[in-house]
């Protein structure tokens, strides 16, 4: 039974993305969106291990176009690059989405912040482009911040093993074969 009650949560969740454009006045609408651990799982952000990041959303409807902004603000915890233990890393940024609406359109043609589509399109499911943006805002590496002294803060005995590691490695790389110093010799005199 569990999977099954999963799968509707997931639904509604992504159903939450799905603004109804069809039969919509002109004129501006605000939606809130909480990207919470239900998204995180099901759109494949899987690194994230928790946090929450309130999305606004502002929708313009004009006559053949639509203009969205987005908001993102909050905080989400992904695993250290250098430890693996949390790092709570703070976030607000914004993004934005043009919608051009155009008659008799088989295929819409969706660009990163450009679609073309029919304008009897009846919702926009902005579920992916959403995953996109925050995707793209994540910090390229994510680290525990160094202490006053510039000691980093990761776990300290993954800290220590570290180290242990890279002076293995180091003395692995000092006794090297004796016939490649030769050849390195032989290469220098050249
Ligand atoms: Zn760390």
């Amino acid at each position: 039974m569990q999977p099954k009650k999963s799968k509707v949560e997931s639904n509604q969740k992504q159903d939450e993305f799905k603004l109804r454009i069809s039969g919509k006045e002109i004129g501006k609408y605000s939606y809130s969106i909480d990207c919470d651990k239900s998204f995180f799982e099901i759109s494949g952000l899987s690194d994230v291990e928790s946090g929450l990041l309130k999305l606004q959303i502002e929708m313009e409807i004009l006559e053949k176009m639509i203009l969205l902004d987005f908001h993102f603000k909050g905080e989400l915890v992904l695993p250290c690059d250098r430890c693996l233990d949390p790092v709570s890393v703070p976030l607000d940024f914004k993004d934005n989405l043009v919608v051009k609406l155009v008659a008799m359109m088989d295929e819409p043609c969706e660009e990163d912040d450009l679609w073309i589509i029919d304008e009897n399109t009846y919702e926009l499911d902005l579920f992916h482009f959403v995953y996109e943006s925050i995707l793209l805002a994540l910090p390229i590496q994510v680290l525990h911040p160094d202490d006053e002294a510039g000691n980093p803060t990761c776990n300290p005995l993954i800290l220590s093993k570290l180290k242990e590691l890279s002076r293995t490695e180091t003395q692995f790389e000092e006794d090297t074969d004796p016939r490649w110093d030769a050849l390195k010799n032989i290469k220098n005199d050249q």
